[in-house]
């Protein structure tokens, strides 16, 4: 029996994600990480959705984390300027963030025998995070199942995809409308409602998710 855990943020990402692996995995569980971020809907939506899709959802703090680091992500700010301890990097970038997730998840997977992890990160549509590219997460897979004695697969499904294209995706694996309706990725927490799902329309992540739409529905004549 193949046992997937999901790090899901309740974004679109990693809504797509969940998906994804409901369709084929026996058994998902999923994980979420309160790490001091200011738009806790995050949390709430994730919540949720894992709720609606039937999938175990496991909530960790990590309330220590938002006091070690900078980002606009846990103190505010502007989420559009340089990161202030990295100037090549943007404001929202959190430090070693992926890697602790991965790193927590990892273990939870031993505990709860599963096979694969499965996360969202997606080096297309680049938002300036080096934590995101494939060959990180596979050197921190390879790290940890080194240090575990483990083999556990780390699955990123939306690795080369364009925001249009997760979009597609998401409506392949039958999870279109809860993306839409109850996912959440903007940057100022924004519960408002458009065409393209929730959000403010300003930030970052607004800015991608709302280009990524029209071109899915141009690109895939939805
Ligand atoms: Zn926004």
């Amino acid at each position: 029996m193949s046992k997937a855990l999901v790090i899901f943020s309740g974004g679109q990402d990693s809504t797509t994600c969940l998906g994804w692996a409901k369709n084929r995995y026996d058994s998902v569980q999923a994980i979420t990480f309160a790490y001091g971020q200011t738009h806790t809907v995050e949390v709430e939506q994730a919540k949720k959705i894992a709720a609606m899709m039937d999938v175990p959802l496991q909530v960790v703090h990590l309330d220590f984390f938002g006091d070690l680091v900078n980002s606009a992500l846990i103190s505010g700010g502007d989420v559009n300027a340089p990161h202030v301890d990295n100037e090549a990097l943007p404001a929202s970038y959190v430090p070693n963030r992926n890697a602790l997730f991965i790193l927590v998840a990892h273990a939870f997977s031993q505990k709860i025998k599963a096979d694969t992890l499965i996360g969202g990160m997606c080096q297309t549509d680049y938002s300036g995070y080096p934590d995101c590219r494939e060959d990180f997460i596979n050197t921190l897979k390879q790290a940890l199942n080194m240090g575990s004695e483990q083999n556990i697969k780390v699955e990123t499904p939306l690795m080369f995809l364009n925001k249009a294209e997760t979009f597609e995706l998401a409506r392949k694996e039958g999870v279109l409308d809860l993306v839409l309706q109850h996912s959440h990725t903007c940057y100022n927490g924004d519960p408002n409602m458009n065409e393209w799902g929730r959000g403010c329309g300003d930030c970052p992540a607004c800015g991608l998710r709302e280009k990524g739409y029209y071109e899915f529905k141009e690109q895939f004549g939805v």
